[in-house]
């Protein structure tokens, strides 16, 4: 069993950027909605057929959350996991953490935080609509290696405007505190954010991205030189301190996701969606949708998430699924002669310079 997913549909403000599903006015709701995805929970008890072996809470903004919410929620998955639960991974903001909190935190058994520091310049956060500044980001590094948790840091770059040496202060992180994971995302424009809208009305410039290319080039090279092995895309871990978790996503693993707005998969052809509405959650009417993945669906989905890891696409896996036409196989000599893919062992791959454009060559193997 990949996991167990907790969504917390909460933030305090809304980031510039962000079109995940969350509310920022949740007080005369928060318990009910809390207490319906513990609920929801138990509910599903009979879709684990297997340890579960991480927990993840993601957002939102988890670390929103009191310690006493999170025991409710953690109750029966932790009692379920026994010692099974290799990871237990919760997303939080620089303002969540506090001495307090960490205690907290380590007693319920979160070993890992995810922290979104996403910017060390006072002008960008504040363009970004973050409810933090760069001092609380400090001091929250500091505190939680104090607390000794398995630490994974976020960046954003690409941003209009964002100078290299921005991107450059948030790596640097890494040689000043014990971050072993580091994601690095770039800046998109997603419908209906204030962001879309400024470049629309012509408030803010358009994605350069020229400029994404390099600062994703940048940081690839900065963070392998400091011994960071890129795993994903968008993912970098030190010590073999890769996301469990998430890296259980993309090899097609079973996962059960818990609250409004969160996805599920049976790991074979099924996946579950709740709605991404937290009044239509708590109602639970009409609450989830199921879909069930065509033989296509199947294929696509394998070259999307395996060329997007370092492990790609396995040779018995396009085998189980009806093998290579050969077509395909034209494809993906293009694709090695011109340098973006390679045969490993038993695994196709892509090279370091091909891993931008890891979903478009994906798209060239897709199955319509
Ligand atoms: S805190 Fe995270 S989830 Fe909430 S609005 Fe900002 S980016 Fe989105």
């Amino acid at each position: 069993m990949a996991g167990i997913y907790f969504h917390v549909p909460f933030c305090r403000k809304k980031c510039t950027y962000c079109d995940f599903h969350f509310s920022t006015t949740f007080s005369g709701y928060r318990t009910e909605l809390l207490e319906l995805m513990s609920l929801e929970f138990n509910q599903r008890l009979n879709e684990i057929n297997e340890p579960i072996q991480t927990i993840y809470f993601g957002g939102g903004s988890p670390g929103i959350l009191t310690p006493k919410e999170l025991e409710m929620l953690l109750k029966e998955p932790l009692r379920i996991a026994g010692n099974q639960l290799i990871e237990l991974t919760l997303e939080a903001n620089p303002e969540d953490v506090t001495e307090t909190n960490l205690t907290a935190w380590k007693n319920l058994g979160i070993n890992r935080i995810s922290l979104g520091v996403q910017s060390l310049n006072a002008d960008i956060l504040r363009w970004m609509n973050r409810n933090h500044s760069v001092e609380q980001s400090l001091h929250a590094l500091t505190l939680l290696e104090t607390h000794g948790f398995s630490l994974s840091i976020d960046l954003i770059f690409g941003i209009p405007n964002q100078h290299i040496h921005d991107v450059l202060a948030v790596i640097e992180l890494v040689d000043q505190y014990q971050i072993e994971h580091l994601s690095a995302y770039a800046l998109t424009k997603e419908p209906n954010t204030a962001l879309d809208r400024w470049i629309k009305q012509g408030k803010t410039a358009e994605i350069d991205d020229e400029m994404q290319i390099k600062h994703y080039y940048t940081i690839q090279h900065e963070l392998k030189v400091r011994n960071f092995i890129q795993y994903e895309v968008s993912n970098y871990a030190k010590n073999g301190q890769v996301a469990k978790h998430n890296t259980n996503y993309w090899e097609g693993k079973p996962y059960i996701g818990i609250g409004p707005g969160a996805h599920s998969f049976d790991g074979v052809s099924t996946r579950r969606w709740n709605v991404s509405n937290n009044q239509r959650y708590i109602k639970q009417q009409e609450w989830f949708e199921l879909e069930t993945l065509s033989e296509n669906n199947i294929w696509n989905e394998c070259w999307l998430t395996g060329l997007r890891t370092v492990n790609g696409v396995p040779l018995d896996k396009l085998q189980l699924l009806g093998g290579l036409s050969n077509t395909e196989m034209e494809t993906l000599k293009k694709l090695q002669e011109g340098g973006m893919l390679r045969l490993e062992n038993t695994h196709y791959t892509l090279t370091d310079s091909a891993w931008l454009s890891a979903d478009r060559l994906a798209s060239e193997l897709f199955r319509i």
